[in-house]
């Protein structure tokens, strides 16, 4: 599944937002290690199609796919060098797919901010410096060992070194590595290096509780989306403290108190469709009588690579998928019908697996 680590500064409202998370938290019987492991939760994505296909299919169980939160906490100035929890927090980012980098935007006297004031801009250069500077090192230790390799004339050395020698000038001049503009095929060259700024990362602003409804007014906001947009990177306004609040709540009373607040999802929620679209992410789903589940898969994903997230065997067995689209589905009223109006369609290998399919593998074992 997809994971998201979420970092900032200390005091910025990170495990008050992680408690809602965990709270909110997924069934916990389908994620046992997250018991095991107190810094990461699991939600489930919120997807109407998947309570409609329920509703037609009546199956014993429901599955929502899901998106792991990882609790990154210890990020401090000097981290790179090793203070705070220093490398150990650097280690547990280069396992995520993608960061959520939350700014405090709130301001509450009692809250000590670590730098004396809430100064959004200064918050997230100094982790994004955190970052960069680790990269840093990373990326120069790699540099010395292929400068070596590339004497011996070592082709896959020499384009190497090109592309660290490229990120090297971006991180000294205190840009992350996803700035440099590789390639994909450069991307996959340094691939396991693991750069801390070559993950996709969206900014999410922790309003107060007043602020929730019109973040906009808010100028700490207004900073954040600044430095967003010159970025490329997203920004969504939570407020940690009424997610912890809703995280209590059934869902009838959660429906209640979000629109009281002048709201229509939960900052939850909207965190996960963003990393969504951050990652290009979309869901098919699969029906049977015994289960309805959706299914993550990156966009442009193809059938038998699609069967590969149910189990390993689908995809190397995979013959065919029959698929239909979720509108043609809902028009026909169900999967026979479908099947009658000819809207079932027998796909190959080479299908590329729209979001709201839904989807039977046919596979040999
Ligand atoms: P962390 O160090 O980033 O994990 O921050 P915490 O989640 O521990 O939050 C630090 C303090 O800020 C706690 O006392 C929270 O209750 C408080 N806090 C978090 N979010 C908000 C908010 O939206 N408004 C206000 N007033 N306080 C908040």
């Amino acid at each position: 599944g997809l994971t998201t680590g979420i970092v900032g500064l200390p005091n910025v409202g990170k495990s008050t937002l992680f408690n809602a998370i965990t709270q909110a938290g997924a069934e916990s019987a389908n994620y046992p290690f997250c018991t095991i492991d107190p810094n990461v939760g699991v939600v489930d994505v919120p997807d109407e199609r998947l309570e409609r296909l329920a509703e037609m299919v009546n199956p014993q169980r429901i599955v929502p796919t899901s998106v792991q939160f990882v609790d990154i906490a210890g990020l401090v100035k000097g981290a790179s060098k090793g203070e705070g929890l220093g490398n150990k927090f650097l280690a547990h980012i280069r396992e995520v797919d993608a960061i959520i980098h939350l700014v405090r935007c709130f301001e509450d006297e009692n809250i000590t901010h670590v730098s004396g004031k809430v100064d959004p801009a200064s918050d997230i250069e100094t982790i994004n410096l955190e970052l960069v500077l680790a990269d840093l090192e990373t990326v120069e230790k790699r540099l010395d060992r292929v400068a070596r390799q590339k004497k011996s004339g070592d082709k896959l050395a020499i384009a190497e070194y090109e592309i660290l020698t490229k990120v090297q000038e971006a991180l000294a001049e205190g840009r992350p590595a996803r700035s440099v503009g590789l390639t994909e095929e450069e991307k996959f060259i340094i691939k396991s290096l693991n750069l801390l700024t070559m993950k996709k990362m969206l900014y999410a602003a922790n309003v107060s509780e007043q602020d929730v409804a019109h973040p906009e007014k808010n100028p700490h906001v207004q900073t954040v989306k600044e430095i967003a947009m010159s970025e490329g990177a997203d920004i969504v306004t939570v407020s940690a403290q009424v997610e912890a609040e809703i995280a209590e709540l059934d869902e009838e009373e959660r429906k209640l108190f979000l629109a009281e607040l002048g709201l229509e999802t939960s900052g939850l929620d909207r965190l996960i469709a963003a990393a969504y679209r951050l990652l290009g992410l979309i869901t098919y789903f699969t029906a049977g009588e015994k289960e309805v589940r959706a299914w993550t898969i990156r966009e442009g994903t193809k059938a038998p690579q699609a069967a590969g997230v149910i189990h390993s065997d689908f995809e190397r067995g995979f013959i065919r998928a029959e698929v239909v689209g979720y509108q043609d589905l809902m028009a026909a009223g169900s999967l026979v019908q479908a099947r009658e109006k000819g809207l079932l369609r027998l796909e190959g290998k080479d299908y590329v697996v729209q979001d709201g399919d839904i989807i039977t593998f046919r596979f040999a074992v």
